[in-house]
Order: structure tokens, then C-alpha cells, then sequence
């Protein structure tokens, strides 16, 4: 295998791109020139936004496999576009590359994206490859449509609360992660949670063809409660969720019961579960249920919103009250 020294920058570009095998069928110019080019549709929207992963931050080099970074890389940005209700269509990805990075490493990483860009039909359409001084980091822009377009705001008082999938898993297999002894295969189905996410493409695809009236919608990736503050703020309303409907994995369960951890700090600000997280009114509820059945999809009513505090509440077991603080999520700084 040759090194990055001697493929040079454009050689490394051609070496990686040449990997990829998914051309979007509407493509005029992909990788190779100053810009891809591609014709707009009229009567959709262009979604756009971009994520990104820092070695030290978002991942180590000795806990992930490079075709498990390449994989999360995409799929935390197209669960951005999928939190939109939209499709990815096009992603551009950038490489910051120290000189530990070899060409083997990288072309495990891009087997990661061909994966993702396959499943979901996306394009890697160009990027950029600048050299790194300590730090391995990943930025990856992406572009969908959206012919529906859901957004923070719009949440009504009276409106149900859903969450695609179940939480905890990823910030709890963060935990197994650091600790090193995971001999349970439950352990490993966590640790995958938090390495290997999937973002909720399809189910956005089915809430988006649907006729049922999405009020909000976002992806969980700094905690449920904090991603629904971030509703509650942008609708300008509060919310009511209830400790006994939070979905949880048989593992998560299992896990927790085994090793004494208590659930709901996990399930409440565990981080980067990817799930989407929207509401609608109670009308909807049939439909939405009967969608989800058919796609195979586990999607929970964890509550309510409300008007009167702008507040999250928590309804506990024993039916007490309890106000969540806002702060308990993922902040970077
Ligand atoms: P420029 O010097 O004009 O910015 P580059 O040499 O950076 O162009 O890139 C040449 C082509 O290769 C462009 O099409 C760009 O989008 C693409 N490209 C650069 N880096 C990557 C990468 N890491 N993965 C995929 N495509 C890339
Ligand atoms: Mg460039």
C-alpha cells in the first residue's frame, strides 16, 4: 500500500473517490471538478446542513473501527436532514488528515460512506482533504429535499409527544465503551448503539408522504430532555413526558438491572440516539400508529404538550411532579 507522501493530494483524492459506486441519476458534474453540479427541482426544498466529528471529541482511534466512523460520520448528518422530514441526496465530506492517518485507514473509511451513500441513495459529491497537525477530523455537509418541511416550531398545547425507536442506548454504550470489560452480548448491541447509529431516514420518509400533521420534529442527539426544550422553546410552549412510557431496549434494561445503573438519567440525557422526536395532534395518532406497524418500527407516545409552564415536567412512577432542568444534555463547551 502506497503512502499519503507518495499519492499526494490528488492522488489521495482519486484513490478515495474512485471507491465510491453511487451516482445520483440527475448528477451533471460529481467529484473531480472545482464544483458538482446538479439541476434544482421546482415545488420541493433544498435542505441543507452540515456536521462535525473531532477525533478526541466525538471519537477515539482506539475504540472505533474506520468503517464504523465513516458509517457515523454520514449518518449524523443525515439525521439532521431526516429531522426536517427531508430525503439526502448529496454529501460533501471533508478530511483533516495527521500524519498517523494511513491510506489503508482511510480506504476502510470510505467503505463506510459507499455502505451509507448505498443504503440511503446518497452521493458523495466532493469534499475537500487538508492535512491535520495532531487531530483526525471529519466535517460532512449534506444536502436533501423536502417537500414537507418540519421544524422546531409549530408545537400546540393539547398535541402528543412521540419518539421513533428506544433511548439510553447509545450514552449507556458510551459508558461500556470506556470501561473495557464487555463480555455480554448485550453490551455489544449498546457499544454498536453508540458507534454505529442509524439514522431515521426511512421513518422520516413515511412521516413526511403521510397526511398526518407533524407539528414539530427533531433528532435526538444531546438528550431527549434537551432536544425538547429545544421544541418547548422554539413552539413557545411546555411538556409533559411520563417516566413509565420512556422506551427502552431489552438490553438497556438488562443492562442496567445487572450492573445496578439507574435507567432515567440515561434515558432523559443520554446523548446521540439519533431518534427522531416530533409531535402532532391527537387525530393523527391512528394513522401514525398503523404506519409505523407496517415499516416494522417502534414508535412510542412518551407524552404531552402543554401550555401553561414553558417547562419539561416529568410524571414519575409514583405520580409525583417534577420540573427537568435544561442543562443535562450534551454542550460542548
Ligand atoms: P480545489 O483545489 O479546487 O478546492 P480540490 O483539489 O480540493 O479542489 O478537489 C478536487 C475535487 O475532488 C473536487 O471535486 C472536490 O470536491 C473533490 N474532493 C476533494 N477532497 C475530497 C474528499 N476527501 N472526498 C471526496 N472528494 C473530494
Ligand atoms: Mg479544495
Amino acid at each position: 500500500m502506497r503512502k499519503i507522501k507518495e499519492l499526494g493530494e490528488f492522488g489521495l483524492i482519486h484513490h478515495l473517490s474512485s471507491r465510491l459506486k453511487f451516482r445520483a441519476a440527475d448528477s451533471i458534474l460529481g467529484i473531480g471538478d472545482d464544483c458538482a453540479v446538479y439541476p434544482v427541482k421546482s415545488g420541493t426544498n433544498e435542505v441543507i446542513s452540515t456536521d462535525a466529528l473531532v477525533e478526541g471529541i466525538h471519537f477515539k482511534l482506539s475504540t472505533t473501527t474506520p468503517e464504523a466512523l465513516g458509517r457515523k460520520a454520514l449518518s449524523v448528518s443525515l439525521s439532521d436532514i431526516a429531522a426536517m422530514g427531508g430525503a439526502p441526496k448529496r454529501v460533501l465530506v471533508t478530511l483533516g488528515i495527521p500524519k498517523k492517518i494511513s491510506v489503508s485507514y482511510l480506504d476502510k473509511l470510505y467503505s463506510g460512506f459507499n455502505e451509507i451513500c448505498n443504503q440511503f441513495q446518497v452521493e458523495l459529491a466532493g469534499g475537500d482533504t487538508v492535512s491535520s497537525p495532531k487531530c483526525f477530523f471529519i466535517n460532512v455537509a449534506v444536502i436533501g429535499e423536502a417537500n414537507r418541511v418540519f421544524t422546531r416550531q409549530g408545537a400546540k398545547p393539547g398535541d402528543l409527544i412521540f419518539v421513533t425507536g428506544t433511548l439510553g442506548d447509545s450514552s449507556l454504550g458510551l459508558q461500556l465503551l470506556n470501561k473495557k470489560k464487555r463480555a455480554h452480548e448485550d453490551h455489544k448491541f449498546l457499544i454498536e448503539r453508540h458507534l454505529d447509529p442509524t439514522a431515521r431516514v426511512h421513518e422520516a420518509g413515511i412521516l413526511s408522504r403521510s397526511k398526518i400533521n407533524i407539528t414539530s420534529m427533531i433528532d435526538i442527539s444531546d438528550g431527549l430532555v434537551q432536544d425538547l426544550y429545544h421544541i418547548c422553546k422554539s413552539s413557545k410552549v411546555g411538556a409533559q413526558i411520563h417516566e413509565d412510557r420512556l422506551p427502552q431496549s431489552p438490553e438497556f434494561t438488562r443492562t442496567c438491572n445487572r450492573s445496578s445503573i439507574p435507567p432515567l438519567p440515561l434515558l432523559l440525557n443520554g446523548g446521540e440516539d439519533y431518534e427522531l422526536l416530533f409531535t402532532l395532534p391527537t387525530d393523527g395518532v391512528k394513522n401514525l400508529n398503523r404506519q409505523f406497524l407496517k415499516a416494522k418500527v417502534l414508535v412510542t407516545q412518551i407524552g404531552e404538550i402543554a401550555l401553561k409552564s414553558r417547562k419539561v415536567l416529568l410524571k414519575m412512577r409514583d405520580g409525583t411532579m417534577k420540573t427537568l432542568p435544561e442543562s443535562d444534555g450534551f454542550n460542548h463547551f
